[in-house]
């Protein structure tokens, strides 16, 4: 096996690699499907290349709901082999990446004349378990009113009639495609990201590769490929014209957008499941630290993938939605910390069925030239997906060449980088006696793992790599020579967003570490002046984006810590 470090050096090796040599595979897209396809393949030692216009999992697979769930909403819409597939998910996941993937309660509580009356929740409840073939973290359980209130006490208490207790799992969904890229390059694959796939090569009307645009240096290169996969989520609509240019959509894109807030605001302990009173809609209230997100919303989007933002009126329903069972929180819009949106892909099927009442199936494609399409789908099933893709991947390079189909790799055992350790939380006293703070040693353990250790050991060399990104906050500054030489950050939002999450969880969503961490990336990536102030200036776009929607005042600045 390859090392499975992902650097700009080896992401200049790879550019490089796949340009000099064909490849069995080219898969377009690092999100979480692309990244389970190209690990999926390269386990199975097809010779596979996988690339991502901006940062891995920039696109929809940083926004989500970070759930690795059942999907105890899809019982409503008889989704009930979606239910079974995702709950077998669930237990792999919690497997293979035990720092990336943790089990979480949930209340969903119960009030007179709600949409979902008890009967049913108890029947969906029992079911939920069954499909799991009751091998879920713990079975559900019912509690009475006063159980409830015990257990929420900031929870409405009019009209309470009592509560479902049940379990799911939480994810950090960039970290979960960051770990599945680098196991991809530990097998042998390829991987760039700011890597564009301008166009498809097609120079006999099969597709047969794709150029490639090194979105940092400017450079195109031509990647040949015996089969070349579009999982490029939201945006597969456009790689398909690009093969056809009367292909017709695939796609229904829905946005969903998330808030978050201090946790304290709200006071709640577990992840709250809720009807909205506004439209009956499912959504959540969750957990994160100090900070509690609360999403999401369903609402039809056919515009640019690239610009999806949360909008004003996501923030209203968001938080009324959220007030109407928390009323001692009055959230408002000077609540927020950050917020994001993303955009669902899901497979059209009839307009007249609303955004939520469509199936999170996946669908996969095979244009009459050549070009396999993935589409949909969930987080939660991306492995399952990735299989059967392979699967086609490897009978058409078997017709191709009469090469043997590369049967499918144990994908479910074979643990993710960091995710060796099956109870990462006993690393965390060997952690403390190295000198890291009780909140640094578990930040360290959930976003590393098994290899937390190694990040502290950076800090052995050089004393003042123990010192806090931002004063108050865990992360500390050995992270950001970890995530450039081990995770490939190229940029300061790949730093502050994707993989030290400043961006959500910071009361300034990192804005005041942006300087210091942008001179030391300034340091590891040999940038000049110029880049450094452009890249600062990038990211706090990119945080005033995300803040118009609160207001004026709101992105001339957010909140102190
Ligand atoms: C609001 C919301 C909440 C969700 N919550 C959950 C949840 O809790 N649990 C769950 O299981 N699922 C959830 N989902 C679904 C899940 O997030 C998605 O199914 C999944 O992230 C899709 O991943 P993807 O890789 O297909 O797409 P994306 O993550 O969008 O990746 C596509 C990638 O393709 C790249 N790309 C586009 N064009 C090109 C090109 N020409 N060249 C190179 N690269 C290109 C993009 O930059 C992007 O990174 C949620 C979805 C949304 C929108």
């Amino acid at each position: 096996m390859a090392d499975s470090a992902l650097s700009h050096v080896t992401r200049a090796a790879a550019l490089s690699a796949m340009a000099a040599e064909p490849v069995d595979l080219l898969v377009i897209g690092g999100g979480i499907t692309g990244a389970g396809i190209a690990r999926d393949a390269a386990l199975r030692g097809i010779r596979t290349a996988v690339v991502d216009k901006g940062d891995f999992a920039a696109g929809t697979s940083s926004a989500s709901s970070r759930l690795i769930h059942g999907g105890l909403r899809y019982l409503e819409t008889g989704d009930f082999r979606l239910v079974f597939e995702s709950s077998r998910e669930r237990r792999v996941l919690l497997g293979i990446a035990p720092h990336l993937v943790w089990p979480l309660p949930f209340l969903f509580p119960v009030y007179r004349g709600a949409r979902v009356p008890p009967w049913k929740l108890r029947a969906g409840m029992w079911l939920y378990d069954a499909l799991a073939a009751f091998r879920n973290v713990h079975g559900h359980r019912w509690l009475s009113a006063a159980a409830t209130r015990r257990l929420e006490p900031q929870l409405r208490d009019r009209d309470l009639r009592g509560a479902a207790l049940y379990y799911d799992a939480q994810t950090d969904d960039a970290r979960l495609v960051l770990a599945t890229l680098r196991s991809a390059a530990a097998a042998g694959a390829l991987v760039a990201n700011y890597a564009e796939a301008a166009s498809l090569l097609k120079p006999d009307g099969r597709v047969r590769g794709a150029v490639v645009r090194d979105a940092i240096t400017g450079e195109a290169r031509t990647v040949r490929a015996l089969v070349v996969v579009n999982a490029t989520g939201p945006w597969c609509d456009g790689l398909r014209r690009q093969d056809r240019a009367d292909a017709a959509p695939l796609l229904r894109l829905t946005r969903g957008a998330h808030v978050a807030v201090p946790r304290a605001r709200i006071g709640h302990s577990h992840a709250v499941t809720l009807t909205s009173p506004l439209d009956g809609r499912v959504m959540f209230v969750l957990p994160w630290g100090d900070v509690s997100y609360i999403g999401t919303t369903d609402i039809d989007d056919p515009g640019d993938p690239d610009a999806v933002r949360t909008t004003a009126a996501d923030v209203t329903y968001l938080l009324r939605s959220a007030n109407a069972y928390f009323p001692n929180a009055r959230l408002t819009p000077a609540d927020v910390i950050a917020t994001w949106a993303g955009l669902r892909a899901l497979v059209a099927t009839s307009p007249q069925r609303t955004a939520s009442a469509v199936s999170r199936e996946h669908v996969i494609e095979e244009s009459a030239s050549g070009l396999l399409t993935i589409a949909g789908g969930k987080l939660t099933t991306y492995r399952t997906m990735a299989a059967e893709l392979v699967d086609r991947v490897a009978a058409r390079l078997h017709d191709a060449d009469g090469r043997p189909r590369a049967p499918a790799p144990p994908t479910d055992r074979e643990r993710l980088p960091g995710g060796e350790t099956a109870r990462p939380d006993v690393l965390e006293p060997a952690l403390r006696e190295q000198g890291a703070s009780a909140e640094t040693a578990e930040h360290l353990v959930r976003c590393y793992g098994s290899e937390a250790p190694a990040v502290l050991n950076r800090a052995k060399r050089n004393r003042v790599l123990l010192g806090p990104i931002a004063e108050g906050r865990p992360e500390i500054r050995a992270e950001v020579e970890h995530v450039v030489e081990r995770e490939m950050a190229m940029r300061l939002g790949d730093v502050l967003m994707r993989r030290l999450h400043l961006f959500w969880q910071a009361g300034d969503q990192g804005l005041g570490a942006a300087p210091p961490v942008a001179r030391k990336l300034r340091e590891l990536l040999g940038w000049d002046a110029e880049r450094e102030a452009a890249e600062l200036a990038a990211y706090r776009g990119e945080v005033a984006r995300a803040r118009a929607c609160l207001g004026p005042a709101a992105v001339a600045g957010p909140p102190a810590d």
